[in-house]
C-alpha cells in the first residue's frame, strides 16, 4: 500500500469516526427518549388508576354523608327520597356523574329512589348479594391490583390500598354502581345506599385525566381499552377513534414504526374491578418519523463526511506525498545520470529539508561531473593535439600546426612560438600569427629579457591577466607596454629549453588559470614533438647545405616510385654535378668551395617546387626528386637551375667568379621501372652532359642512340 493510500485512509478514518460516533449517540439518545416514554407506561397506568379511585371515593364520601342523614328506622320514604334527591342535586353542581340513587332497608327492599334528569335508577340488586356477598366480602377481603408488568406500581400510590370493592363496573355496558352501608346507632346494618354512575362517567373522567398529559401525548398516544379492545378513553389527537378499527390500527402502526423503538405496551387496570381494562401506549408515528429523520440526517452527514474526508484525504495526502514523489522523480533522473534535473520541492517540512540536501548533493555531483567533463575534454583535446602534432616530423609544419591548434582552442588573438638559437643564446620567432612580418623577422630576445626571455630563463609559465596591475609583469626586465591578457609557457623537452609559446588576447582578464594549466599540459607535448622533429631534421638533412641527405633521398625515391606505380603517375629525377669543381677548391680553397655548395643549394631550392626533394647526393653532386612530374615538366626547372647558376656571379675572396653545372635527367616509368635503375640512367645522362661540353641539361630519353660506343650501350641497358 502506497503512502498516499495510507494517509488517505487515515484521514478518512479520522474524519468519519467522530461523525459516526456522534451520529450513533444522537440516534441512540432519541431512541432512549422514546423508550423512556414508553417505560413511563406503568406510571401512567398508576396515575390513571389513582385518579379514578379518587373520584370514586369522592362519591363514596357523598354517599357516606347521605347515610349519616338516614339513621332512623323506619324512615319515611318521602324523607328518604328528599335526602337522595339532595345528593343528586349536589352532584349536579360538581361532577354530574350520578345517574340515580336507591335506598334499601334492612329487609333489603328498595325504600326510596331518586333519578337525575335524563338518567335512570340503578339496576335492582339481588337481595342475597346486597350485604353479604358483595359488600361484606368487599370489606373483608383486600383489594388486588393486577398488572401485566412485573413492577406493581399500584402498591405505592395513595388511595389504591384502600380502594374499596363496593363499586362495580359492568364490563359490557360500562355501568357503574357504588354501594354504601347505612348503620344504626348500635352499629347494626340498617340498610344500604346504591348509586349508579352515568355510563360515560368513567370515560369522561379518563379523558379528562389523559387530556392533562399534554406533554407526553405529543410523543405517544395513550388509549384505555376494555377487554373487547373498545376505546374507553384516549389522549387528545389520538389517531384511532373508531373502536373496531383500533385493533387493526395498532398492528398497522406497529408495522410502519421501528419495532425496536415503538412498542405497544399494555397495563391491566384490574383495580376497577372490571377485568381486562388496559392502558395502551403507542408511540406517535411522527415521533418515530423524527427519529427516522434524525437517522437519515446522520446517514447523510456521515456520507458527506466520508466523501469530504476522501476528497480532503486525497488532497492532503497528495500534498504530503507529492513533494516526496517529485523527490523520487528527481532521484530517478539523477540515478539515470541526468544531473541537470533540479530537485524542485517547495516544502517547509522534513521532506523539504531532505529535498534541499538532495539538491545540494545534486549540485555538487553536477559540479564534479562538469569538472570531470572539462578534464575529459582537456584530455581529449590534448590527445587530439598530440595525435595532430605527432603526424608530422616537418618542423615548420609542426610549429604552424601547434600554433594553429592552441590559438584556436584558446581563442587567442595573437600567438607565436619562439625557438632558442643555442649558439647566440637568443629567441627568434619561428612561427607567429597576428604579428607584422617585419616584427617576426627582426625580433630577437635575449634569455632573461622581456616576457619570453624571462619565462625561458625561469622555466616557469606566466599568466598575466592585466599587465598594468601584474607585479610579476612589472618586474620583468625591459617588458614592453602591453594591452590585454597574456600566457607565456616555456617549451622544455627532456630538460632542454627549446623555446617559448606565447598567446595573447586583446582584452584583459580573458585568460585564466585554467587556460594556463591547459597551455602547460599542451606545451609539454608540443616541446617533445618539436624536439623530435628537430632531431629528425638533423638526421635527414645535411648540416652545411641544409639539403636532405642521400639516405633520405633514396628512401623517398622508393616511396614515390611505388606511389607513382599505384596512381599511374610519373616521377622524374635529376642528378647535378658542378663543373670543374676541383679547380675551385684548388684556386680559392676548400671553404670557398663550401660557399659555392651553399649557393648552389639555395639556387636549387628556389628553382623547384616545395614538394620536390633536393638532396646532397655526394660531395659536390646533388639529386632532385620531382614526384608526379614527367620529363617534359621537369626539364624546365632543371634548365632554370642551370641558367641561374650560369648567370650568377659569385664573389670568392674578393674576386668575381662564375660556375656552371651539368644535369642528367631520367623519368619513371618511361626510362626505368626501378629506383636504382632510374638513378643509374640519370647518371648516364649526366655523364653524357659532362662529355659533351658541360653546362647543360641532358635527359636520358633524348640521348642520341648512336654516339660514342659506351653511350648507346648505356641507353639500352634499361
Ligand atoms: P667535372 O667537371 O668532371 O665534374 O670536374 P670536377 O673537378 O668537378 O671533378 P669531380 O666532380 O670528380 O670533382 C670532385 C671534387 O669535388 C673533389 C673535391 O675536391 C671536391 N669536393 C668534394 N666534396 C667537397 C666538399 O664538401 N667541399 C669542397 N670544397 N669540395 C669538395
Ligand atoms: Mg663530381
Ligand atoms: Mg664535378
Amino acid at each position: 500500500m502506497g503512502m498516499q493510500t495510507k494517509i488517505t485512509l487515515l484521514l478518512i478514518f479520522l474524519g468519519v469516526l467522530p461523525a459516526v460516533i456522534l451520529g450513533y449517540f444522537a440516534v441512540k439518545y432519541q431512541e432512549d427518549v422514546l423508550a423512556a416514554n414508553t417505560q413511563m407506561h406503568e406510571g401512567f397506568s398508576g396515575l390513571i388508576k389513582s385518579e379514578v379511585a379518587r373520584r370514586i371515593r369522592a362519591y363514596r364520601n357523598l354517599l357516606g354523608t347521605a347515610a349519616r342523614l338516614l339513621p332512623r328506622d323506619p324512615l319515611p320514604p318521602l324523607a328518604c327520597e328528599l335526602v337522595l334527591r339532595r345528593i343528586l342535586e349536589q352532584d349536579a353542581e360538581h361532577e354530574q356523574g350520578l345517574e340515580g340513587v336507591t335506598y334499601y332497608d334492612r329487609a333489603k327492599r328498595a325504600v326510596a329512589s331518586a333519578v337525575a334528569t335524563g338518567g335512570k335508577a340503578p339496576k335492582p340488586l339481588e337481595p342475597a348479594q346486597l350485604f353479604t356477598d358483595v359488600v361484606l366480602d368487599t370489606y373483608g377481603g383486600s383489594p388486588t391490583i393486577v398488572t401485566t408488568s412485573p413492577v406493581d406500581f399500584g402498591q405505592g400510590l395513595p388511595g389504591i390500598d384502600s380502594f374499596p370493592r363496593d363499586f362495580v363496573i359492568d364490563s359490557s355496558t360500562h355501568e357503574t354502581q357504588i354501594k354504601f352501608l347505612v348503620y344504626g346507632d348500635a352499629d347494626e346494618i340498617r340498610g344500604a345506599l346504591v348509586a349508579s354512575l352515568t355510563p360515560d362517567y368513567l370515560s369522561r373522567t379518563l379523558n379528562q385525566i389523559l387530556a392533562d398529559l399534554t406533554e407526553i401525548s405529543q410523543k405517544v398516544d395513550i388509549y384505555v381499552l376494555d377487554k373487547d379492545d373498545r376505546r374507553i378513553a384516549a389522549t387528545q389527537n389520538a389517531k384511532y377513534k373508531d373502536e373496531s378499527f383500533l385493533t387493526t390500527a395498532l398492528f398497522a402502526t406497529l408495522a410502519i414504526t421501528d419495532p425496536q423503538v415503538s412498542q405497544r405496551r399494555e397495563v391491566k387496570l384490574k383495580t376497577f374491578y372490571t377485568p381486562d381494562w388496559r392502558v395502551v401506549l403507542i408511540t406517535r408515528a411522527d415521533a418515530v418519523e423524527s427519529l427516522r429523520k434524525t437517522k437519515t440526517t446522520w446517514q447523510r452527514v456521515i456520507l458527506i463526511g466520508i466523501m469530504a474526508s476522501i476528497v480532503l484525504g486525497l488532497v492532503f495526502a497528495r500534498n504530503i506525498t507529492s513533494p516526496l514523489s517529485r523527490l523520487v522523480h528527481s532521484a530517478l533522473a539523477i540515478s539515470q545520470g541526468d544531473l541537470s534535473h533540479a530537485v524542485d520541492v517547495q516544502s517547509t517540512d522534513e521532506i523539504g529539508d531532505l529535498a534541499a540536501t538532495f539538491e545540494l548533493m545534486r549540485i555538487n555531483l553536477s559540479r564534479m561531473q562538469e569538472n570531470l567533463k572539462d578534464k575529459i575534454n582537456e584530455l581529449a583535446t590534448l590527445h587530439d593535439v598530440g595525435k595532430a602534432i605527432s603526424s608530422t616530423l616537418n618542423l615548420s609544419e609542426l610549429l604552424n600546426l601547434i600554433l594553429d591548434l592552441v590559438m584556436k582552442l584558446m581563442k587567442a588573438d595573437r600567438g607565436s612560438i619562439m625557438l632558442l638559437d643555442e649558439e647566440k643564446q637568443e629567441l627568434r620567432i619561428a612561427v607567429a600569427k597576428g604579428l607584422p612580418q617585419e616584427v617576426i623577422v627582426k625580433t630577437r630576445v635575449k634569455i632573461g629579457e622581456k616576457v619570453s626571455g624571462y619565462v625561458l630563463e625561469t622555466g616557469r609559465p606566466l599568466l598575466i591577466q592585466d599587465p598594468q596591475k601584474s607585479p610579476s609583469f612589472q618586474r620583468i626586465k625591459d617588458s614592453q607596454i602591453y594591452q590585454g591578457s597574456l600566457i607565456s609557457v616555456p617549451l622544455i623537452a627532456k630538460e632542454k629549453k627549446l623555446g617559448v609559446l606565447n598567446l595573447c588576447k586583446t582584452e584583459t582578464y580573458r585568460l585564466d588559470e585554467k587556460d594556463l594549466e591547459f597551455c602547460k599540459a599542451l606545451s609539454n607535448q608540443a616541446a617533445i614533438a618539436i624536439e623530435n622533429a628537430r632531431l629528425y631534421e638533423l638526421a635527414i638533412k645535411d648540416e652545411m647545405t641544409k639539403l636532405f641527405v642521400r639516405r633520405y633521398f633514396d628512401q623517398r625515391l622508393k616511396d614515390e616510385v611505388r606511389r607513382a606505380k599505384r596512381y599511374r603517375t610519373a616521377v622524374t629525377v635529376m642528378l647535378l654535378d658542378i663543373d670543374h669543381f676541383k679547380s675551385f677548391n684548388d684556386t680559392y680553397g676548400h671553404a670557398s668551395g663550401d660557399e659555392v655548395l651553399c649557393f648552389l643549394s639555395r639556387v636549387m631550392r628556389e628553382s623547384v617546387r616545395n614538394v620536390d626533394i633536393v638532396s646532397r647526393y655526394g660531395g659536390e653532386e646533388f639529386a632532385i626528386l620531382c614526384p608526379e612530374q614527367n620529363l617534359k615538366d621537369a626539364l624546365t626547372p632543371a634548365e632554370r637551375i642551370r641558367s641561374s647558376v650560369e648567370k650568377t656571379e659569385l664573389v670568392l675572396q674578393g674576386k668575381p667568379v662564375r660556375c656552371t653545372v651539368s644535369i642528367g635527367v631520367a623519368c619513371y616509368p618511361q626510362d626505368a621501372q626501378r629506383p636504382d635503375a632510374l638513378m643509374e640512367l640519370a647518371d648516364q645522362a649526366l655523364y653524357f652532359a659532362k662529355n659533351n661540353g658541360r653546362n647543360q641539361v641532358r635527359a636520358f630519353r633524348n640521348l642520341p642512340t648512336v654516339s660514342a660506343p659506351g653511350e648507346g650501350q648505356r641507353k639500352g641497358s634499361e
